[in-house]
């Protein structure tokens, strides 16, 4: 046997994956097995080196166990014996009832070496993200975690519900959602006031979340009749009727709303980032896989020849980072480069450009093409020599109104557009679902390549897909993509920056 086989049983918090521990996040990083559950967010996953074997172990609860507690311990011991680090995942805190005492009591058992990572358990997640503080100055001082698995009428009970019940302030049950009525029963038969203010969560710390309020008296039919069913929590005492006051989770502007958002690979998912601490769930969709050209030769020419240049126009941050890539692989820098000015079509396009050690000469007020070509134009560019290295496939405005004043324009590749298709099942899936409430397009590239990776044959087909599902365009140029494919925007941002889409997108569903 290999000696370094270890376990680490790691919780894994109760959802949101940002709620893991920096220990437990540093061991999945280099997991060799990942043994998880149900309750693991699988977004933790992709924190493992890519040869990691991932085993999944889900137990749902009630009938459906997908594996049994015996053949998940026997598993463990045999990873563990192969020399391997294994990584144990459980949902919220592996010690509170999650049978994780169990499974390193096996371990103990065979001499095999193990250790315990606590987590953020499903309980104070929950209050917390329900606004409740489980404990408080002016309400209580104590608080007691049940489970509400066990049937509270069966004879030897291993909960005393006559000393629970009005021994802590606040009580919290796990597992309590098909027993609740018997629960409560219980409770007031034991003298809790039945105006006892009861607040029940589902999926606690995702966007998934859904809370309802109660007493005592009523909970066990508010439940019924909102549906809500495991995974969910209960949180009973004096302290749930601060949530009129704290609730901060789910009246955030985009909560339940799912925005599938198309970006090219390389960008910084910085608009996802935005829209996530806005509440929406998001679904991104990397249209476009930016690669670099097969062949550089007529690039490298006009680099050689760049002094005749009056103008250089950049209309992407990308255009910029392959432009200096090829500059720099001919053996040049920024000094090969004082001869013309520079024009950005945005703030980010110019800033991006700065790192590079070139300070644009313009940017528009108007972060477009149409701004662009409006603030040379004002200039005057007759007679004017400029370059615009870009995508091989781009929009013709700018170098056309530009030779319409006389001026002498040549385009030219320095990147590529792949359309990407390797998530068409999965957008498709969800259109199907109508799970999608909106899609934000950044630029008319991911509009075009959006429709290409969809796959649909007409105008109709594609009306029909998005059925119900809003758009959010970042600015005119896009919007008319939009709409010379048949579609609606029912966003456009003023601002024609990512700022500007979350300001837009936020308003549109804050009304
Ligand atoms: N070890 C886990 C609990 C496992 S028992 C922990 O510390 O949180 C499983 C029960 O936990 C579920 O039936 C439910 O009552 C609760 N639970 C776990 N995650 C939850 C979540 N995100 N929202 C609401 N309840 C959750």
């Amino acid at each position: 046997m290999n000696k370094s086989g270890k376990v680490y049983l790691v919780g894994a918090g109760p959802g949101d994956p940002g709620l893991i521990t920096v220990r437990g996040k540093s061991l999945l990083e280099r997991a060799e097995v990942v043994i998880y559950d149900y309750l693991a967010n699988e977004k933790l996953l992709s924190y493992t080196p890519e040869s990691a074997e991932l085993l999944y172990v889900g137990k749902k609860g009630g009938s459906c166990h997908s594996h049994t507690q015996e053949e998940i311990n026997e598993l463990l011991i045999k990873k563990v014996a192969e020399g391997k680090m294994v990584v144990r995942l459980k949902g919220g805190d592996p010690f509170i009832f999650g049978r994780g005492g169990e499974e390193v009591e096996v371990m103990y058992e065979q001499g095999l070496p193990f250790e315990v990572v606590p987590g953020i358990t499903s309980a104070t997640a929950a209050a917390t993200y329900a606004g409740i503080p489980i404990t408080h100055r002016d309400h209580t001082a104590t608080v007691a975690f049940l489970t509400g698995h066990e049937d509270p009428t069966k004879e030897h009970s291993n909960i005393n519900w006559e000393k629970l019940s009005t021994a802590a302030g606040t009580l919290v049950v796990y597992m309590g959602i098909k027993n609740l009525p018997l629960i409560v029963e219980k409770l007031l038969a034991f003298g809790r006031s039945p105006q006892t203010p009861v607040a029940v969560v589902r999926w606690a710390s995702t966007p998934r979340q859904k809370s309802v309020t109660g007493t005592l008296a009523n909970i066990a039919q508010v439940v019924k009749e909102s549906g809500i069913t495991a995974p969910a929590l209960v949180v009973i005492g004096e302290v749930v009727s601060l949530r009129e006051k704290l609730d901060w989770f789910e009246k955030r502007p985009l909560f339940h709303k799912r925005i599938l958002v198309t970006r090219t690979r390389e960008q910084a998912s910085s608009l996802v980032v935005g829209l996530e601490e806005r509440g929406a769930s998001c679904l991104e969709c990397s249209t476009i896989n930016i690669q670099p050209l097969e062949d550089y030769s007529r690039f490298d020419g006009e680099l050689e020849r760049l002094d005749e240049y009056h103008w250089v126009l950049f209309t992407s941050i990308n255009g910029v980072k392959y432009f200096f890539k090829r500059l720099h692989a001919k053996g040049m820098d920024a000094r090969d480069l004082k001869g013309p000015a520079f024009g950005c079509v945005g703030k980010a396009t110019a800033d991006f450009l700065f790192q590079y050690g070139i300070n644009a000469d313009l940017i528009p007020p108007t972060f477009t093409g149409e701004g662009l070509a409006k603030s040379l134009l004002d200039q005057g560019v007759e007679g004017r020599n400029i370059l615009i290295p870009r995508a091989k496939e781009g929009q013709e405005y700018l170098p056309e109104t530009l030779r319409g004043a006389g001026a002498q324009v040549v385009v030219v590749p320095v990147y590529q557009n792949i359309p990407e298709d390797a998530q068409a099942e999965a957008v498709r899936k969800e259109l199907g679902e109508n799970s999608i409430d909106m899609i934000t397009f950044t630029s008319s590239s991911t509009v075009s390549n959006f429709i290409a990776m969809l796959g649909v044959e007409s105008k109709e087909e594609l009306q029909q897909l998005l059925l119900g599902v809003k758009i959010a365009a970042i600015g005119p140029i896009t919007a008319k993509t939009v709409i010379d494919n048949g579609l609606t925007v029912d966003v456009e941002a003023e601002e024609h920056t990512v700022d500007g889409m979350l300001a837009a997108i936020t308003e549109y569903w804050d009304k």
